[in-house]
């Protein structure tokens, strides 16, 4: 029988194997700071491997050019792998920490007008620059920014930290291996270091892959990840004991 007589065999899309709920592990890949070089990379990577990410955007880098509008726009179309989330207007006053956490009423502004922009789908927000949580649930705060997490808590928003972070170098590279970062990732699980048992928010930013070899490196991550058979990715909109 040649080729062309062959009976046909429907494509079917490859179906992640049943597992009981108690062994999945459920990884939340996050990229901060976009639009911006690079959030067009983490973009493709992710719609090619079919995985779920979260994008924390800063709403002045969205609103200040048609090039930050486009890749929101691109993120906002896949909806079904992506989120976008706030991670404020201006970045905690374009990085004057202090200035900005000394100031709660005027930082929850800064959430509150990037809320009015990104439009987000969701009440999830993120902190510039600071590992805070609160969920119904999860409660950490250094005291520089509690005053503004109890804020943002009472506005109805929940505040998303991170488990580990995908560092990176003043030229904003990615510092450790794709390697590296897997083997963390399946250390956090097997000692249960994770805020909560069984789900990695894993930080990352989208500046860290606008060159091609950097890009190589996420899209490796992604590979290895993927390998372990009871991982799960995940938006963080589905992480567990979030306010409604
Ligand atoms: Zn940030």
């Amino acid at each position: 029988m040649t080729a062309s007589q062959a009976t046909p065999v429907a494509i079917v899309q490859q179906k992640e194997p049943e597992l009981a709920d108690s062994l999945v592990k459920h990884i939340y890949l996050s990229f901060d700071d976009g639009p911006l070089p690079g959030t067009s990379n983490c973009i493709d990577i992710c719609t090619q491997q079919n995985v779920a990410a979260t994008f924390f955007e800063v709403a002045f880098h969205e609103s200040r050019s048609n090039y930050g509008k486009h890749l929101y726009q691109r993120i906002l179309k896949n909806d079904r792998l992506f989120d976008i989330a706030n991670h404020s207007f201006s970045h905690a006053f374009f990085g004057d920490y202090l200035d900005y956490y000394h100031q709660p009423d005027s930082a929850l502004a800064d959430f509150n007008k990037a809320k009015f922009i990104l439009q987000p789908k969701n009440n999830l927000v993120r902190l510039p620059g600071n590992n805070a949580w609160n969920t119904q649930v999860e409660k950490r705060a250094s005291g520089l920014v509690r005053p503004l997490v109890h804020k943002l808590d009472s506005t109805g928003y929940n505040v998303i930290g991170w488990d580990m972070e995908w560092h990176f170098n003043k030229s904003g590279r990615p510092v450790n291996s794709p390697e590296y970062i897997v083997s963390l990732a399946d250390s956090l699980f097997f000692y249960n270091k994770t805020k909560t048992k069984n789900h990695l928010v894993i930080l990352m930013h989208d500046v860290m892959f606008r060159a091609p070899a950097d890009s190589v490196k996420l899209n490796t991550m992604i590979t290895l990840l993927k390998q372990r058979p009871d991982f799960r990715f995940r938006k963080l909109t589905s992480y567990p004991n979030l306010k409604k």
